[in-house]
């Protein structure tokens, strides 16, 4: 096959760096006024109006090849994340370290100077979506959660859960449209009846179904699919950190994305992309392909016990990339562990108010509790002999702390991406051939179903792993190089 043609769309033409000045008043004092996600000169409270990302491929139906806006581009492994300005109005020069923020004050007139232009070290993005709450709503919502979580805490965390230094943080994601055609080829089951017989004391449920060769094929497009750029957050499997927690609060309303500009980031954090296109295409691939299987779901609703894909066939006709910043509002906390911590994070998504954390457990309290649910449970076993469902007691406590485990720490919390993504489905064509009937079964579900199954967060766990291995194989040679240098 052919290298795909590859489009790369100049997002950051007509910028410049340095002083970036309000055209009321001159001043460079500019933030974001997070009522109405719009930049605000704090001076003549002057508001600007959003600039939106131009040059990019609207009508995704003929999105064709590799579209990518120039701040998706590759990270050059050369690029320096110092710069130097020169103040336009007192002529000082002013170091900026781009890797942790995009504004620096001139520390002789006061004046802020912004890094616009895109330098390959993965630092600028082409959009961002400004904060649209502010840190006092965050606090609020943080503490809500964590006080439903209260009985549960581990004591000391307790003690030391303060809001007070929440942080609000712009974390790095890819935005990709994709264009593909779908072809889906297997069998259903659709349930015709159900009985129940008896056989020597018990009772068996049967089923009889009716089998179909099933196929599907339409046009899909995916608007937006959000995906982490930072290996660090991608890292959802991590036991040290609870990674999954801010990939939970997604999604974010992307399409009000305002083309970058500094002075967005002015008073936040921000987290620099460190991944290429290449290192997330399997990944957008996998999650592709999910997407194409829920979307044919909506088609397949007589199918009430399942169908079986045999072959599941994607084309992808068009791609296009966005590299962007989106707004969080973290509370973190170190819990020690003996030798080793458990970085547990509470993420409030900056626009939805969308809240997911991990609180850490008193375990000693938690199993105790459970202990004596379970303990409670057997006794009703031995002495409600007269209730019929008694021995749904038996496992009661074990429940109860799996469900409690759950609640606190959300370690199964993530982004359905499958469902949650903007798709439109374009020239469907159905084929339901009728192949028999099949009589007493014994499972309600159809053997060998797949059309609910979810590959792309495996798929996401096996690349990231890789990537940190040869990250960190390569961080290690660039190591033992600098210090050849050295001596
Ligand atoms: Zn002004
Ligand atoms: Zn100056």
């Amino acid at each position: 096959m052919n290298e795909p043609n590859k489009t790369i769309v100049q997002t950051n033409k007509d910028v410049k760096d340095g002083q970036n000045k309000c055209p009321m008043c001159g001043s460079t004092d500019i933030s974001t006024n997070t009522q109405k996600g719009k930049l605000r000169c704090n001076f003549c409270r002057h508001e600007f109006e959003v600039e939106k990302l131009e040059g990019m491929v609207t009508d995704l139906e003929n999105l064709q090849g590799e579209v990518l806006a120039s701040g998706a581009q590759d990270i050059s492994a050369s690029a320096e994340d110092v710069v130097t300005f020169k103040c336009s109005s007192c002529g000082a020069e002013v170091v900026l370290d781009t890797s942790s923020a995009l504004n620096a004050r001139c520390h002789w007139c006061r004046n802020t100077l912004s890094q616009n232009q895109q330098i390959p070290n993965g630092a600028v993005p082409d959009v961002v979506l400004p904060f649209g709450i502010d840190k006092q709503v965050a606090r609020d919502e943080i503490e809500r959660f964590v006080g439903k979580r209260k009985f549960f805490a581990h004591p000391q965390f307790t003690k030391e859960f303060t809001t007070e230094n929440i942080m609000g943080v712009y974390f790095p994601y890819m935005l990709v449209d994709v264009n593909s055609h779908v072809d889906l080829k297997g069998q259903g089951e659709h349930q015709v009846r159900s009985y129940t017989e008896k056989e020597g004391d018990h009772y068996n449920t049967y089923y009889d179904a009716d089998l179909f060769n099933v196929e599907r094929k339409f046009d899909l497009i995916i608007n937006g699919l959000t995906i982490e750029s930072s290996l660090d957050r991608l890292d959802k499997h991590n036991k040290e950190k609870t990674n999954n927690i801010i990939n939970a609060i997604m999604p974010f309303d992307i399409e009000s994305c305002a083309k970058y500009n500094a002075h967005y980031l002015q008073g936040y954090s921000s987290e620099k992309r460190d991944t290429n296109i290449d290192d997330l295409k399997e990944i957008v691939g996998e999650q592709t392909k999910d997407i194409a299987r829920f979307s044919a779901n909506e088609t397949l609703k007589e199918y009430d016990r399942g169908v079986r894909w045999d072959n599941e066939n994607l084309k992808v006709k068009g791609q296009q990339w966005t590299s962007a910043y989106l707004p969080v509002w973290l509370y973190s906390y170190q819990e020690k562990k003996g030798e080793k911590s458990v970085l547990h994070y509470v993420a409030v998504n900056a626009r939805t108010k969308k809240t997911m954390g991990s609180v850490p457990i008193h375990m000693p309290k938690l199993i105790a509790i459970s202990a004596f649910i379970e303990l409670l449970g057997i006794l009703g076993i031995i002495f409600l002999e007269d209730f019929r469902f008694r021995y749904l007691f038996a496992l009661i406590g074990i429940i109860y702390y799996f469900v409690m485990y759950a609640r606190y720490r959300n370690a199964g919390a993530r982004h359905h991406y499958e469902t949650q993504t903007k798709t439109k489905m374009n020239n469907l064509e159905k084929q339901d051939q009728y192949v028999r009937r099949e009589t007493r079964l014994s499972s309600s579900m159809m053997e060998g179903a797949n059309n609910k199954s979810i590959h792309g967060e495996s798929t996401s766990k096996r690349l990231v792993n890789n990537l940190i291995n040869q990250n960190g194989i390569a961080s290690a040679i660039k190591k033992q190089m600098e210090q050849k240098k050295d001596e």
